[in-house]
């Protein structure tokens, strides 16, 4: 199997006493397979105290220190003692504690305590927070919201219900999978992962425990990390690279592990395409924008400090990895910046490049001009995202600037893109509650293409 660059184990117990003696062969095996950086969790006192040492041996290591809900009857006196190691320590993240009412070796009231506890003390070091549950879900949610400010983290080696993942995703929280993913009885949990966001998603081993297939008779190491990842990219839809650097940027979002990604990404590889993110200005407010969500998008950050040049959009083009197909898009509405549409366009095109063009349709309104004509040397195809059959719903649920005149405007600009572009596409977010049939026939109607487009709740 190829192994995709970048991979972050989010969960991982490197103190395990199956790598005494070894761990700097399987740190080897690890960076040989693609894991640039791991998170070693410590599970009780002399646990985390084992982690730390290894961080501070292996650079690619960072550690978290708690203990692990299964331990709490036996160690949970260690608490101030673990607590005490954050200020002296390198420490990324409180864990891993939570609640296990499957086994069930600590009494629940006990748990519980110790995972307030836990994020008491992940709160007041500005933290995040590895949450382990089994069939405790309820339960967890429940202590969870009874703080006022709310912690962050991450729920690992995930084994709930779709319900359940909403209320973590709702919360912020990420998700990390581990290796059960793989497994041949987890159709259900594969049901699952393939409708959680990119954007909220990391990988983990969780070893020496949980050893993905085709290895399950071997003891797990970090090195088998892309085996959870391709399965979890085979749920969700995307490439391998596209989930490996979107887990990697997610395990920097969190724990600050790895390479800061960079900001303010102008052109950006994503699910084949090379795509080019020119402002971050839109005259629309549509709720399921990602602006309003997340300033990432699929491991890129989107947020610009300020708007690139026409040339600076070109080396951004050059620099990046070949493409034949550029789509201005972004975040933000690219015909807010038309010049280098044109501009920036006309040569892409002359350098043989295909150029698409995602837009709100409502240039021509914003420009007070048909802006049409002055594409047509810039871009082979239009992608608008019209969203709504009817002036009355554009307007509640894209909340133009424009107000009432905004959809025909954008219905009048597809008729001119379709006869002077040729290539032109409608598109609707498959929002709960709007008629995609009614935009379906009205693309039919207008004679371009549609295509429906996924809605999630969680960028
Ligand atoms: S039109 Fe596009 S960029 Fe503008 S708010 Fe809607 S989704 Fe965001």
């Amino acid at each position: 199997m190829r192994a995709p660059p970048g991979l972050v184990d989010s969960h991982a117990h490197l103190d395990s006493e199956v790598y005494h003696g070894r761990l700097t062969d399987v740190l080897k095996s690890a960076r040989a397979a693609g894991v640039t950086h791991i998170l070693t969790v410590g599970t009780s006192l002399e646990s985390a105290l084992q982690a730390i040492s290894i961080s501070e041996r292996h650079p690619e290591v960072a550690a978290a220190a708690g203990i692990h809900p299964n331990y709490i009857a036996e160690k949970g006196g260690d608490f101030n003692a673990v607590a005490a190691l954050f200020d002296s320590a390198k420490l990324v993240a409180v864990g891993e504690t939570g609640l296990d009412f499957y086994r069930d070796f600590t009494p629940r009231k006990a748990q519980h305590d110790a995972f307030r506890r836990h994020i008491e003390l992940a709160l007041s070091k500005d933290l995040p927070v590895i949450v382990h549950v089994r069939e405790a879900y309820d339960e967890a949610i429940e202590v969870i919201d009874s703080f006022e400010k709310p912690p962050r983290g991450v729920f690992h080696c995930f084994s709930g219900d779709a319900a359940f993942a909403e209320e973590v995703l709702k919360r912020g929280f990420f998700i990390s999978v581990a290796g059960q993913l793989s497994y041949r009885k987890a159709d259900s949990l594969r049901a699952v992962a393939a409708g959680l966001p990119l954007g909220r998603l990391m990988v983990e081993t969780d070893c020496p425990y949980l050893t993905p297939v085709p290895h399950r008779s071997k003891t797990n190491e970090p090195a088998y990390l892309a085996l959870t990842a391709e399965v979890l990219a085979g749920c969700i839809g995307e490439s391998l690279e596209d989930t490996a650097r979107s887990t990697t940027a997610n395990a920097w979002r969190l724990f600050g592990m790895g390479e800061e990604p960079p900001r303010g990404v102008v052109a950006y590889a994503l699910r084949g395409n090379l795509y080019l993110n020119i402002t971050n200005r839109c005259t629309n407010q549509c709720p399921w924008c990602v602006r309003y969500r997340s300033q990432w998008l699929a491991g890129y950050h989107l947020e610009l400090e300020r708007e690139p040049t026409c040339e600076e959009v070109i080396k951004a083009v050059e620099d990046a990895q070949p493409h034949e197909s550029i789509v201005f898009c972004g975040y933000g509405e690219p015909t807010e910046r038309l010049d280098i549409v044109k501009r920036a366009g006309a040569h892409f095109r002359k350098s043989g490049m295909r150029v698409r063009l995602d837009t709100n349709g409502l240039g021509s309104l914003s420009a007070g001009r048909d802006i049409v004509p002055e594409l047509a040397g810039s871009v082979d195809a239009v992608s608008v995202s019209l969203n709504s059959a009817s002036a009355k719903e554009y307007e509640r649920i894209c909340r133009p600037a424009e107000g009432a005149k905004a959809h025909a405007a954008a219905v009048d600009f597809v008729i001119k893109a379709r006869d002077t572009i040729g290539d032109v596409k409608v598109t609707a977010v498959d929002l709960p509650g709007v008629d995609t049939e009614a935009i379906r026939s009205l693309a039919r109607r207008l004679g371009v293409k549609f295509r429906l487009r996924a809605y999630s709740r969680y960028a």
